[in-house]
């Protein structure tokens, strides 16, 4: 935001993905530093794992063995235990259009989390994957198998990005890739039904 001469106060909505701490983790902080009026979406499934109504599905203190516990460094330990939260102002739940940057259409991705929620956006035809898609060596690939909750139903998702006109995508992992998905997706299905990661 500072390289684009962009101050937090002038943020007015927080789109946010999916529940996973490195997706939530400052949106309670940017909550703070900008105006009170800033309004967070979420989809309705991860919902109550963002605000804190249920402990976050992966990183679960509660869930882990003493051992992974203890190899989570000492300084981001209080994540584990005591995670991030914020309130969801606004609920996404079927397609509707939100009114920001000439129109924004969230897309129903889920798999990696149940309420995984990638972004299209119209005007720039630009796809916000969330953790939907990875970028990584040059080329775009599926959802990381080791944090995908459900691989079928992540997998089932990505379809979803074929009816769209994309030119460019932005992974959460991995970051920009300029181009259409649909040839990275047909070739993620293709090594899925082969049994291939
Ligand atoms: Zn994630």
């Amino acid at each position: 935001l500072g390289e684009l001469s962009i101050s937090i106060e002038q943020l007015k909505v927080i789109l946010l993905t999916h529940q996973d701490l490195d997706h939530i983790g400052c949106a309670t902080d940017i909550r703070k530093k900008s105006n009170e009026n800033i309004i967070v979406y979420a989809h309705e499934f991860d919902k109550p794992y963002i605000e804190g109504k249920l402990l976050l599905i992966k990183t679960n203190a509660s869930r882990m063995s003493n051992e992974e516990l203890a190899a989570i460094p000492d300084e981001i330990k209080y994540l584990y235990t005591n995670p991030p939260k914020v309130d969801v102002d606004i609920v996404l739940k079927g397609s509707q259009m939100l009114p920001y940057c000439e129109g924004i259409e969230p897309i129903f991705t889920p798999g990696h989390t149940p309420g995984h929620v990638s972004f299209y956006l119209r005007k720039s035809k630009t796809l916000v994957a969330g953790d939907a898609l990875v970028f990584a060596n040059g080329q775009l690939m599926g959802p990381v198998k080791q944090t995908t909750l459900n691989m079928d139903q992540a997998v089932h998702s990505l379809e979803k990005f074929l009816h769209y006109d994309i030119e460019h995508v932005i992974c959460y992992h991995g970051g920009y890739f300029q181009g259409c998905p649909k040839e990275a997706i047909l070739r993620i299905k293709e090594h899925i039904a082969q049994g291939e990661s």
